[in-house]
């Protein structure tokens, strides 16, 4: 069976670019073909997807998705109904964001995080220039409480995540004064 690579608009029924469209990692509420869109990529046209009506809802779906849904390698350093914040359980805890504005998740290396705060007009470059600027708004009040990736990771919240299996070498270091009976 030959697979179609064209990416699909199911707002308008067109065909998209790889180029200039957004790629949703789950298409529940949108109005696909379920068969269909397992051989075509639903991408959305940006202009179709940021004007669509149930953009809202079908974003927020993905948000909460996305952060529920982080499994055990990420704890949360901040979570509002705009954003989530979430750090790698294993350093040098990578960071990622979700962006509820899009339903979107980024990748960020812990060194973008202050140097995106430094200059906001660096911040995320590979997504379009509407998550861009809600990425911005959106940081901006969590960029105060955590400046830099040392912060973030200190006010993580790790509950739910398995940090705790990662734990043990830690215990293990010099100063750390493991019980190891009679080996001095
Ligand atoms: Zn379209």
């Amino acid at each position: 069976m030959r697979i179609v690579d064209n990416p699909e608009c199911p707002l308008c029924g067109g065909v998209s670019s790889h180029d200039d469209a957004f790629f949703p990692e789950h298409t529940d509420g949108l109005p696909v073909d379920t068969v269909r869109s397992m051989f075509h990529p639903v991408g959305l046209h940006w202009g179709c997807y940021l004007t669509w009506p149930g953009r809202a809802e079908f974003a927020r779906r993905l948000f909460t998705r996305l952060v529920d849904g982080a499994g055990g390698l990420w704890g949360r350093a901040h979570v509002d109904d705009r954003v989530a914040v979430l750090v790698s359980i294993i350093e040098p805890h990578a960071l990622q964001l979700v962006l509820a504005e899009t339903g979107r998740r980024v990748a960020v290396a812990p060194t973008d995080w202050e140097r995106w705060r430094l200059a906001p007009e660096l911040v995320a470059p590979q997504c379009h220039p509407a998550e861009r600027e809600a990425l911005r708004r959106v940081l901006a009040p969590v960029w105060a409480r955590f400046p830099d990736a040392a912060a973030l990771v200190a006010g993580t919240d790790w509950a739910g995540s398995e940090r705790h299996l990662y734990e043990w070498p830690r215990r293990a270091e010099p100063g750390a004064a493991p019980d190891r009976g009679g080996m001095s």
